[in-house]
């Protein structure tokens, strides 16, 4: 096999550049779970673009309709101008995610990424309340900008920010601390109003983290959290950035607990293709936006709307993804479990199809990807200490791509753990 021409990366990009370190080839074509180098070796694709591919590479009825839309000279950047693509995509949104679930969610278009999202969320909440502390979980992540960072956990990143992370304080996810009384010391400090905390804005909360190491927040920590929100006037933000769209099963992945947060971000898959697109859902009462208060260049991805939309028509007509996503995630859940049975220091944890391989041996999980890749497979660690394999396949993933990509993950824990 020839060595992919890497040089005009490695002299002209960024040092910052991280993905293509870990998987070292030029990738060319993709479609469906399959990404397909310059060398043309397959790569099966347990990543799926961090959560952004949740409906594959290049989806055949996605792509349709961007094509359709493009030979018709549709909008293609629209600030927040009304569109035709972007009507199409609010009364989706409202006839098959809202009404449905009975939701009184406005919709805000940030700009396109997850911490755009969260920014636009964050302010709103301060603006609302007139506070300005905002509380967040251990291991969280919700994205790069500085108001993402200060609600993020990871030390290496807040450390990029280069000034003081103020105004958000950290509270323990569910499983930080073993034996801790959900939410105990957080009422007892909200309500004692000398324990220093001052009065949060917000909570902003993943139902699972994603970054943070797979960690799945039981449903009954979930309704103490929200019922703890509502009783104090703290607004409640959940961060579906990674987890909503169907990864967890249900479009959002707040339905498993049956609870309704006040506010909701969702970026990476909404856009359906690939595209980029971000929105912040707010109960009605919460939209005191001013007109143009918060704004932006690219938030009329009109493209990502037609995708995006398409995605909502094809795929959350019913509940027929849902119950596959689940499915799915069951036959993964039971392999890694079988996996941990047959080798010490493995565990396993995750939700629907976003399952972990945690190792005990941190170093381990990295040696795992690094194998995984060689035997043509994409799967990229997370965690604190990058402790966890983390599976994120495309929703769409077949039965039997789901064999192919479960046999090298096997192999490639046996041969690091041969080599022990
Ligand atoms: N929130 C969550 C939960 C995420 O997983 C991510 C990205 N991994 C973000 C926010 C930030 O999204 P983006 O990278 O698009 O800014």
């Amino acid at each position: 096999m020839t060595l992919a021409e890497t040089t005009v990366f490695e002299a002209l990009e960024s040092n910052v550049r991280g993905y293509c370190r870990a998987w070292p080839t030029v990738f060319d074509t993709a479609r469906g779970s399959w990404l397909t180098d310059e060398n043309g070796k397959d790569y099966l694709d347990f990543f799926a673009g961090a959560g952004a591919l949740n409906y594959g590479h290049n989806n055949p009825v996605l792509k349709q309709a961007l094509i359709d839309y493009l030979i018709g000279d549709g909008i293609t950047h629209g600030l927040d101008m009304s569109t035709t693509a972007k009507r199409r995509l609010l009364e989706a949104i409202r006839d098959l995610l809202l009404v449905p679930r009975g939701l009184d969610y406005k919709v805000q278009f940030p700009g396109p990424t997850g911490a755009n999202a969260v920014e636009a969320a964050l302010k709103l909440a301060r603006k609302v309340t007139g506070r300005t502390t905002v509380l967040n979980f251990t291991n969280g992540f919700h994205g790069m900008t500085l108001g993402a960072l200060s609600v993020t956990g990871n030390a290496a990143k807040r450390a990029g920010a280069g000034v003081p992370l103020v105004h958000a304080t950290p509270m323990p996810y569910d499983g930080f601390l073993p034996g801790d009384d959900d939410f105990g010391w957080m009422r007892r400090a909200l309500d004692d109003n000398s324990s220093g905390l001052d009065k949060p804005a917000a909570v902003i909360v993943e139902t699972v983290q994603g970054e943070g190491g797979i960690n799945v927040a039981r449903v009954e920590w979930l309704r103490a959290l929200a019922e703890l929100c509502s009783a104090r006037g703290i607004l409640l933000i959940v961060d579906d950035v990674q987890m909503g769209c169907g990864r967890t099963g249900p479009f959002f992945s707040f339905e498993t607990a049956g609870i309704t947060p006040d506010i909701v971000v969702l970026s990476k898959s909404i856009g359906g293709y690939g595209l980029p697109m971000a929105l912040v859902l707010m109960r009605s009462e919460l939209d005191q936006w001013a007109p143009g208060e918060h704004n932006g260049t690219f938030r009329g991805n009109n493209a990502a709307f037609v995708t995006g939309e398409t995605a909502l028509r094809h795929y959350w007509s019913d509940n027929r993804l849902e119950l596959a996503t689940l499915a799915k995630g069951e036959r993964i859940h039971a392999h890694l479990t079988a996996l941990t049975e047959a080798f010490d220091g493995i565990s396993t944890r995750g939700r629907g199809l976003v399952q972990g391989l945690v190792f005990e041996d941190a170093s381990q999980a990295g040696k795992v990807c690094n194998i995984a890749f060689e035997l043509g497979l994409l799967v990229e660690t997370s965690g604190s200490t990058d402790e966890v394999v983390k599976l994120l396949p495309p929703l769409t993933v077949t039965e039997e791509e789901i064999g192919h990509g479960l046999g090298i993950l096997t192999r490639a824990v046996e041969i690091v753990r041969d080599a022990h």
